[in-house]
């Protein structure tokens, strides 16, 4: 089952809880519009996209990524999962997702810049502060955003910066933006944990990605939650250490790998960590990771979801009837989208809030989101990931 199927299969379990007939989950499954076109920088040919999949709520949002394997199937899914973030969390935006096939490492700054620039050359009709906010997503970041909306504003004459977010905070993004996503993710089992009455002191955790999403995770869930990371993995090797590795006395950075074996880490397969004996497996690296064939190996009683559509519904469904508990990418990972929201808010009021200021709003937002989520899971005796879908499309429908 791949991430689309996987989505789509969500969504009509949930329509089903709410009566909605065939054709409005039809209507709803379908993209409002999907831009599928070449970008051309030199020699390069590059298949890119863009598929807005609802603006019922507010403009489209979400992130483009840079990657070898973005395809219009999986753009879509994407695309399809932040419409239903941004219900589930309840902030007025719709969903969006672009991307770009192919893998920045491979080509030098110049020519990254250059694609980012053609992107927007593409699409600046179909985007804007009241169409389409497109963001950061896998390999994309404040630089590369800072180029898009140079471009858009070159193009266009807007000056309101609000076309795009995540940006740099000279060019008008957000304090707390960058660890935005690892925060909410640390928000979000935090709440769980208090609802089913689980002390966070001590846990053993587990987290796959080692990007800016799951090692702000990392290290707020250890200074703020008091657990203990006692692996991390990226897409070489898993690097552990029983006494913890100690996130909360470590910066971002992009070494971190060297960094850990520096300070005595050992290493082993990078796929060991799906099955490491730890209480919370944290899943920030890219979809679909587990799978019905690899489920049955996860040991965490507790996985979080921190990047989108890591567990396919099949796979999830056979997780919970083993009394795992999976806190659902839609809530789990969806700090990213709020702080961009309120990057978006603070452009649009001309202002610039503190770091405090963005965080609590975060805080209340995710927190509360979480709240009505599990309180609809207990009521509808369903998974949370099922709740969170049916809280959204009610709020969509
Ligand atoms: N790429 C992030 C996500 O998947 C953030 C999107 C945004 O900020 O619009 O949620």
């Amino acid at each position: 089952m791949n991430m689309l199927e996987s989505a789509q299969a969500m969504i009509a379990r949930a329509a089903k809880k709410l009566d909605w007939n065939e054709a409005k989950q039809q209507t709803f499954l379908e993209p409002q519009a999907v831009h599928d076109f070449m970008i051309e920088v030199g020699d390069l040919k590059l298949q890119a996209y863009r598929v807005q999949h609802s603006d019922a709520r507010g403009p489209f949002k979400g992130g483009v990524r840079f990657h070898p394997h973005v395809d219009k199937n999986e753009v879509q899914a994407l695309a399809t999962l932040m419409s239903i973030k941004t219900a589930a969390v309840n902030i007025p935006m719709g969903g969006g997702k672009g991307g770009v096939a192919f893998d920045p490492r491979e080509h030098n700054t110049e020519t990254v810049e250059q694609i980012a620039r053609a992107y927007v050359r593409v699409l600046k009709d179909n985007i804007g502060p009241d169409i389409d906010v497109p963001a950061p997503d896998v390999n994309t970041d404040a630089k590369v955003i800072d180029w898009m909306v140079d471009e858009y504003e070159r193009l266009t004459g807007d000056r309101s910066k609000a076309s795009f977010t995540g940006k740099s905070i000279a060019m008008g993004g957000s304090l707390g933006r960058a660890e935005a996503t690892g925060r909410g993710g640390m928000i979000a089992l935090r709440e769980y944990l208090t609802s089913e009455g689980i002390e966070p002191r001590g846990l053993k955790v587990a987290v796959q990605g080692m990007g800016n999403v799951g090692f702000y995770f990392a290290k707020l869930a250890e200074q703020e939650l008091g657990v203990t990371i006692v692996a991390v993995a990226n897409s070489k090797k898993t690097f552990y250490n029983d006494q913890g590795l100690n996130f909360k006395k470590r910066e971002f950075s992009r070494q971190l790998a060297e960094e850990l074996t520096h300070d005595g880490a050992k290493t082993t397969d990078s796929d060991d960590i799906l099955s490491w004996n730890a209480d919370i497996l944290v899943l920030a690296a890219l979809e679909d990771v587990i799978s019905p064939q690899n489920q049955a190996s996860v040991k965490a009683d507790v996985v979080l979801e921190l990047a989108n559509g890591p567990i396919s519904d099949d796979a999830l469904l056979e997780l919970e009837k083993r009394n795992a508990t999976v806190i659902p990418d839609v809530i789990a990972n969806a700090g990213g989208v709020i702080v961009s929201y309120l990057e978006w808010e603070q452009n649009k009021l001309g202002k610039s809030w503190s770091e405090e200021k963005v965080n609590k709003k975060l805080d209340e937002i995710l927190s509360n989101a979480m709240k009505i989520v599990h309180i609809r899971a207990e009521r509808e005796g369903c998974t949370l990931k099922e709740a969170a879908f049916i809280v959204a499309l009610e709020r969509i429908g």
